[in-house]
């Protein structure tokens, strides 16, 4: 059968027809309790198998070029259970050091009680990673870009590298989005969503996907039924809505940030910008070869001649908000957010400075993103 392209599987593929009244749009099943009786599969909704969890699971799935997904009821549920359904006592994981925060606490936290072992690896070449592989090594996982500052990891030679170590690989993709990278396609194993983020699109829903192979995902499942982190069918039905607009929303969202970033570079005002989509970036050849877009997120230092506090304080458009990637614009300071509990130390160590700043574009035409820039430096100029 052809395979459709990316545009037309976010509105079409997993939809659920509606047989008796032949609506346009997928029928929202909410029932928990199915007949056991005579069907060919019993359904549960922590089974992950209602009628849209398997639609919503077979959108995405497709999206990545994967053979089956599983939705959960958060990104941070899809990447415990695909991390802990892969390792057990005894076994140890190599990781990039530049994590999502709720990741690096998961590892931190909760792997010493369950006897696993771990090392992140501040480098983020292949070669970097290779050199933290053990015999009992079980998992690389990386995640790219990074946050905040946009770090790129190759694909390919991760792939690569595990394969030869006979490790799985384990993407965090959240940050591009499948039209933006589809980390498969380079030989990665299984890729994981935070679904709050691109694929909900507007801010308002907390959900998670994990894909990959049918051998994978089945390891996965075996875990994540016991842990029972399903997602409401009533949030996988708004999911799959969501999802329709994905690429024409990441494709503006692209473009946004690709201006933003260009008009931030040649501020007198900005000291540094971090954007795979700039030529200045280190990894922008990286980026070309591995993304079909450059993604909606970039971080960026403001000058000292302006005043943080000030700057965010007088944007009036462009909000600050501790998570990413609605169709609304929105700034964090890390050193304030998501990198507060970390020494000033540790975070100079990480390249984060005080004067960062994270922006999310959203969907807005650039003009008026620009103008209420363009205010607020003036406004917090010292
Ligand atoms: C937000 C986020 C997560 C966690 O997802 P939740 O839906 O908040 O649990 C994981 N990884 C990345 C890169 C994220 O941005």
């Amino acid at each position: 059968m052809k395979k459709n392209k990316l545009e037309t599987l976010c509105v079409h593929e997993g939809q659920l027809k509606d047989l008796e009244n032949k609506g346009a749009i997928s029928p929202l099943y909410m029932a928990t309790a199915y007949a056991y009786d005579e069907v060919e599969v019993t359904r549960y909704p922590r089974y992950f198998n209602t009628p849209n969890q398997v639609g919503l699971a077979k959108k995405i799935a497709a999206l990545e070029g994967a053979e089956q997904g599983i939705i959960f009821g958060s990104g941070m549920a899809a990447i415990s259970t695909a991390l802990l359904s892969h390792l057990r006592s005894g076994d140890h994981i190599v990781l990039q050091a530049d994590l999502y925060g709720g990741t690096t606490n998961l590892i931190v936290e909760e792997f010493e009680k369950f006897g696993i072992e771990y090392s992140f690896s501040p480098g983020l070449l292949a070669s970097d990673l290779e050199k933290l592989i053990q015999p009992n090594t079980k998992v690389v996982f990386i995640e790219t870009p990074s946050n905040p500052l946009m770090k790129l990891v190759n694909l390919e030679a991760v792939a690569k590298m595990a394969k030869k170590k006979g490790v799985i690989s384990i993407i965090d993709n959240t940050f591009a989005s499948p039209i933006n990278q589809n980390p498969i396609s380079f030989g990665i194993d299984v890729v994981i969503h935070s679904a709050t983020k691109y694929l909900g699109g507007h801010s308002d829903i907390l959900a998670g996907a994990v894909v990959g192979s049918q051998k994978h995902i089945e390891v996965v499942f075996q875990m994540a039924k016991n842990l029972g982190g399903s997602l409401s069918d009533y949030t996988v039905w708004l999911l799959e809505r969501s999802m329709k607009t994905l690429s024409i929303r990441v494709k503006a969202q692209n473009e946004n940030a690709v201006e933003l970033a260009k008009f931030l570079e040649n501020s007198k005002s900005v000291d540094q910008v971090y954007y795979p989509g700039l030529k200045s970036h280190p990894d922008h050849e990286l980026a070309c070869l591995q993304m079909n877009g450059f993604g909606g997120m970039l971080s960026f230092e403001l000058s000292r001649s302006h005043d943080l506090d000030l700057f965010q304080k007088n944007l009036h458009l462009i909000k600050p908000a501790v998570s990413l990637a609605g169709v609304e614009s929105t700034i964090t300071i890390p050193t304030k957010t998501s990198h507060a509990l970390i020494s000033s130390e540790e975070r100079k160590a990480q390249g984060i400075k005080d004067n960062l700043i994270r922006f999310s574009v959203g969907i807005e035409h650039f003009d008026d993103l620009k103008e209420d820039i363009d205010q607020a430096l003036i406004k917090s100029k010292l």
